[in-house]
């Protein structure tokens, strides 16, 4: 019997998950094409780190990750799909047929307001090193973190407060003013109760204030306007990047572009093709959900090429690494836990590997490459500690092509 082919589309989080864990569960029934327009794989959280000397973005080669998942990589983008005949078509003009296709392209990042500083847009590295020189030779006194509407994913705003405060403590510099602004009610209110209330005591330990209830709307001349109502008076602003889908011919978009899909990642109307990741209506975009949506989709495929896997719809977990500056803070929310909210905050690994993106199959597959973050120390005794261990970091080795 010939394999499956299975195309997948970009070479980020959901796309590395759902091809380890495609090849892990379908083994040799299935050929995996990935295309991607980069050459490497972004591992981006701790980009948060870099103003700090405390970490940096780390980048793996696609070919290398692909080649260990005996798949092949495609150096291209895709600009269409057409549905009715199963075929991509794809920038360099070039198309290719699929039975599957994993839809993983990740979203566009844009600056929502034009004076302040967006992290993680080009150039950010350099103004944000110039906002910590300017507060520590006293120029500056007042820093906002504003989270905007529609970032898909706050944390790295509350990464970025809170190792500002550490970094000045560190450096001795005191009084200066810095604010969280959120339209959250509550400081990461999506990790659920108990997780909030942790980071919300984080944050009034730093002395950092706090608007909740609150997005920032335009930030000129000194002035942070707030909606739905109020105003601050700030030297800086720094905030993140809103997040918009890739519309793509062929393909349908829901609201701001994002591709609908179903529990199982499928993207309705069209038989064989699926989404997971930033691409989708999945409001949070992190990458633990990237992953989990990936390995359903992974599942009915290779259920479909005869193998036997059982499938579950998609249940998200959300599991956060949040940097303080001291010893970082394991949050975690079970959203298929209904009204039983089972919310946590932790010093200590919830899971393991303790990665800052949680994908069962992905993280400990980069663990075996190098070290891609500083990750605390395996504790000595596991079983004494509720460690969620939830991975399995054998190597793929079943399959040579
Ligand atoms: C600075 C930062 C820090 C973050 N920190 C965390 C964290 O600590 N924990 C966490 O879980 N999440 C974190 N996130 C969120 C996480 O990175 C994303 O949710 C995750 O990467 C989404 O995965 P994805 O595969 O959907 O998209 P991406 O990882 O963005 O990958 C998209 C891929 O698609 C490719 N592509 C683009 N266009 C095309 C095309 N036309 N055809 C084919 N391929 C295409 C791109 O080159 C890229 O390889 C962070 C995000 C940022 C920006």
């Amino acid at each position: 019997m010939s394999a499956r082919r299975v195309v997948i589309a970009g070479g980020g989080v959901a796309a590395l998950e759902a091809m380890l864990a495609l090849r892990r569960m379908a083994e040799d029934r299935v050929e995996i094409l990935l295309i991607s327009p980069e050459r490497s794989f972004a591992y981006r959280p701790l980009a948060v780190a870099e103003p700090f000397d405390l970490g940096a973005e780390r980048r793996f080669d696609l070919a290398e990750i692909a080649a260990d998942a005996a798949a092949e990589l495609v150096e291209d983008g895709v600009t269409a799909v057409d549905g009715a005949s199963r075929r991509v078509q794809m920038a360099s003009g070039a198309s290719l047929d699929y039975e599957d296709l994993v839809i993983a392209f990740g979203a566009r990042h844009r600056a929502p307001l034009p004076e302040a500083l967006t992290f993680w847009v080009p150039g950010w590295r350099d103004r944000m090193a110039d906002l910590l020189k300017d507060v520590e030779g006293g120029w500056v006194r007042s820093v906002a973190f504003a989270i905007p509407v529609g970032c898909g994913w706050p944390l790295p705003l509350y990464e970025l407060a809170l190792l500002t405060s550490s970094h000045l403590e560190g450096e001795g510099v005191e009084g200066v003013e810095l604010m969280l602004v959120t339209p959250e009610a509550a400081p990461l209110e999506l990790f659920g109760s108990r997780a909030s209330e942790a980071v919300g005591e984080l944050l009034a330990h730093r002395g950092l204030g706090l608007f909740t209830g609150s997005y920032p709307s335009a930030y000129r001349g000194g002035e942070l306007s707030l909606s739905p109502a109020g105003r601050l008076r700030v030297e800086r602003v720094v905030t993140l990047p809103r997040i918009e889908g890739r519309e793509i011919k062929g393909l349908p978009t829901g609201m701001h572009g994002f591709i609908p899909v179903d529990e199982y990642g499928r993207v309705p109307g069209l038989e064989g093709v699926y989404a997971a990741g930033d691409a989708t209506t999945v409001p949070i975009k992190q990458g633990g959900l990237a992953a989990q949506l990936a390995d359903v989709v992974a599942s009915q495929i290779a259920r479909d090429a005869g193998a036997a896997v059982e499938v579950e719809p998609f249940r998200p977990v959300l599991r956060g690494m949040l940097l303080t500056g001291e010893r970082p803070r394991f949050l975690r929310t079970d959203f298929g836990a209904g009204a039983a909210e089972e919310s946590m905050a932790a010093e200590h690994a919830l899971w393991w590997p303790a990665s800052k993106i949680a994908g069962r199959h992905l993280a400990p597959y980069l663990a075996t490459l190098t070290s891609a973050e500083p990750v605390p120390a395996a504790p000595a005794e596991r079983a004494s500690i509720p460690v969620e261990i939830e991975v399995d970091a054998a190597p793929i080795t079943s399959v040579s092509r």
